[in-house]
C-alpha cells in the first residue's frame, strides 16, 4: 500500500468533494486538495455559472501548482418535480384527509395545491403513491384526470411552497436533461470539465441522448436514483462511462432498507463492467454541524471502501458544512485505515470483477488476460512497485483498475482530458507526457522517470508495464514487460 504521499496518490479509493458557499475561495479549495480530494463536484442545482467558472479556474491553477491532475465533475440538476405555492406559505395535511393536486396556478391550502407537471397525470393510476418533501409526506391516488389527481393522505405533515415530489412507481415521460440543464451542460463543457453527472436517469436512452450532445467532450456518470434505472442497470452501466450510487434520491424512491442492498449490487455490477463507481450522499452527514462524525458514518465510508468503490463522495459536508476540511481528512483517514489492513487486499482478491457470485471466472480477451497477468505479477514479484499503463483513450488504465491490484497504477497519457478523467478511477495515479510515445522502449524509459518523480519507485524496484502495440488502437493491450528501475 502507498500512503502519506501527495494528494491524489495516497489512497486507492478516491474522494469527491462538492464545492459550495463553505468552500468557494482558492485557499479553501487548496486545503481540500491537500486533505485528499481527487475530484471536485460542481453542483448545478445550486450556484450560478459564474461561480462554477471561477471554481474551475481555481482548480486548474491548483493542479498546475500541486503537480496533480485534479478532476472536475459537473453535476446536472435534472428535472425536479415540485408543487406550487400556498396562501400561507404552507398547509398541514392530516392522515386520512383528502387533497387535490391540479394545474390551477392559484395559491393552495389544506384542500388543494398546484402540481404543474402534466407528465405525472399522464402516467397516473389509481392506488399509486406520490411522495412529497423527501418522502416525508405520502399521498395515495384515489382518482385522477388529465390535469388533476384526488389523493388520500397516508402519511401527513406540513407541506410548504415548492416542495419536491417523487413518483417512484412509474417511468415518467420526461428527459433527464431539462432546458436549464442543456444550458448548464453547454457552459460546463465550455469550461472543459472532465465528467458530467446525469441526474434522473430512467432509461438507457437517457444516457444515449446525453451522449449525442456531449460526444467525447466529457465522460458521463449516470446517477442511479430511480427504480426504473435499477431495472435497466446493466444497459445503463454499459452506455455510461461511470455510475454514481445517488443514495439521497434512491432512499426516497425506494424503501430505505433497499439502499444498502442496491449499493452492493450497483458497485459490484460496475466493477464487473470495469466502469468507475462513486458512492454518494450522507457519508459524513453529521459533520455538516460537528467536527467529528458518528461511528456509524465512519463505518459507512469503510463499507464503501471494502466494497471496492472507485470513489466516495462528500456533498453538504464540504459545500455548506462548518468543517469541510475535517470532513475530507476524516474520510481520508478511514480510507487509509481500511486499505492498510491485509483483509482489504484479500477482499479485493475475492471480487476481482472477473468472477460471478458463484466463483465462475469469465473468459478473458487478450487485453484482459494481459491486465489480469499484471495483477498476478504485482502480487508475487518481490520488489514490484507499480503497474504502468500507457494509454491514449484511458481504456488500458481502466482495465488495470478493474483488477483492483495490490499496487498503484501509474497511468501515462499524452492527453490532458484523459489524465483528468482518470482522477476518479480506483488506484490510478495519472501523469502526462508532452506527446504520444512512439515505441515500447519509450514507455519503459518514461515509466521509470515518472515513477521516480511521483515517488512510488526507486533504484532496484520493478515496474510492471502494460501497453498495446501498435499504439493508438483502443482496447489493444497485448504486451506485459517488467522494467527494473536504474
Ligand atoms: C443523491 O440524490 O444522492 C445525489 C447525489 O443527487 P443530488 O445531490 O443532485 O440530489
Amino acid at each position: 500500500m502507498i500512503c502519506g504521499k501527495k494528494p491524489g496518490v495516497d489512497c486507492f479509493t478516491k474522494i469527491v468533494s462538492t464545492l459550495g458557499p463553505a468552500t468557494s475561495d482558492k485557499e479553501q479549495i487548496k486545503a481540500l486538495a491537500l486533505a485528499g480530494v481527487d475530484v471536485f463536484r460542481l453542483n448545478f442545482s445550486h450556484g450560478d455559472i459564474a461561480t462554477h467558472q471561477k471554481n474551475v479556474a481555481f482548480i486548474r491553477e491548483l493542479s498546475e501548482e500541486l503537480g496533480v491532475e485534479l478532476g472536475i465533475l459537473a453535476d446536472m440538476q435534472g428535472p425536479k418535480l415540485r408543487v406550487g405555492q400556498f396562501k400561507n406559505g404552507s398547509a398541514v395535511l392530516n392522515k386520512g384527509a383528502h387533497f387535490r393536486l391540479d394545474m390551477d396556478s392559484s395559491l393552495g391550502d389544506e384542500t388543494r395545491v398546484m402540481l404543474p407537471h402534466k407528465e405525472i397525470f399522464a402516467v397516473m393510476h389509481k392506488g399509486m403513491d406520490l411522495l412529497v418533501n423527501d418522502g416525508l409526506i405520502r399521498l395515495k391516488v384515489l382518482d385522477f384526470g388529465e390535469d388533476y389527481a384526488d389523493v388520500e393522505v397516508e402519511v401527513g405533515g406540513v407541506i410548504s411552497d415548492h416542495k419536491g415530489v417523487n413518483v417512484p412507481g412509474v417511468v415518467l415521460p420526461i428527459s433527464s436533461l431539462t432546458a436549464k440543464d442543456l444550458e448548464n451542460l453547454e457552459a460546463a463543457l465550455q469550461m472543459e470539465v472532465d465528467w458530467i453527472g446525469l441526474s434522473f436517469v430512467q432509461r438507457p436512452e437517457d444516457v444515449s441522448k446525453a451522449r449525442e450532445i456531449i460526444k467525447d467532450r466529457a465522460w458521463i456518470i449516470s446517477k442511479i436514483e430511480k427504480p426504473a434505472a435499477i431495472e435497466h442497470l446493466t444497459e445503463i452501466i454499459n452506455l455510461s462511462d461511470g455510475i454514481m450510487v445517488a443514495r439521497g434520491d434512491l432512499g426516497v424512491e425506494m424503501p430505505i432498507e433497499m439502499v444498502p442492498v442496491l449499493q452492493k449490487k450497483i458497485v459490484y455490477a460496475c466493477r464487473r463492467a470495469g466502469k468507475p463507481v462513486v458512492v454518494a450522499t450522507q457519508m459524513l452527514e453529521s459533520m455538516i454541524k460537528n467536527p467529528t462524525p458518528t461511528r456509524a458514518e465512519a463505518s459507512d465510508v469503510a463499507t464503501a471502501v471494502f466494497d471496492g468503490a472507485d470513489a466516495v463522495m462528500l456533498s453538504g459536508e464540504t459545500a455548506v458544512g462548518a468543517y469541510p476540511i475535517a470532513a475530507v481528512q476524516t474520510m481520508n483517514q478511514v480510507i487509509k485505515n481500511v486499505e492498510g489492513i491485509q483483509m482489504y487486499g484479500e477482499i479485493m482478491d475475492l471480487f476481482k470483477g472477473r468472477k460471478d457470485i458463484f466463483g465462475t471466472e469469465d473468459d478473458l480477451k487478450i487485453d484482459e488476460a494481459i491486465t489480469a497477468s499484471a495483477r498476478e505479477v504485482a502480487r508475487h514479484l518481490p520488489g514490484a512497485a507499480a503497474i504502468i499503463t500507457y494509454t491514449e483513450s484511458g481504456s488500458t488504465s481502466l482495465r488495470a483498475a478493474k483488477e483492483r491490484p495490490c499496487l498503484p497504477i501509474l497511468s501515462i497519457t499524452p492527453y490532458i482530458s484523459v489524465a483528468r478523467r482518470m482522477s476518479l478511477v480506483w488506484g490510478v495515479i495519472t501523469r502526462r507526457v508532452a506527446e504520444p510515445l512512439k515505441s515500447f522502449d519509450d514507455v519503459g524509459k518514461t515509466a521509470v522517470k515518472q515513477a521516480k518523480e511521483v515517488g512510488i519507485a526507486s533504484s532496484g524496484d520493478k515496474l510492471i508495464v502494460t501497453a498495446g502495440i501498435p499504439f493508438a488502437h483502443q482496447g489493444n493491450t497485448n504486451t506485459l514487460h517488467i522494467t527494473v528501475v536504474d
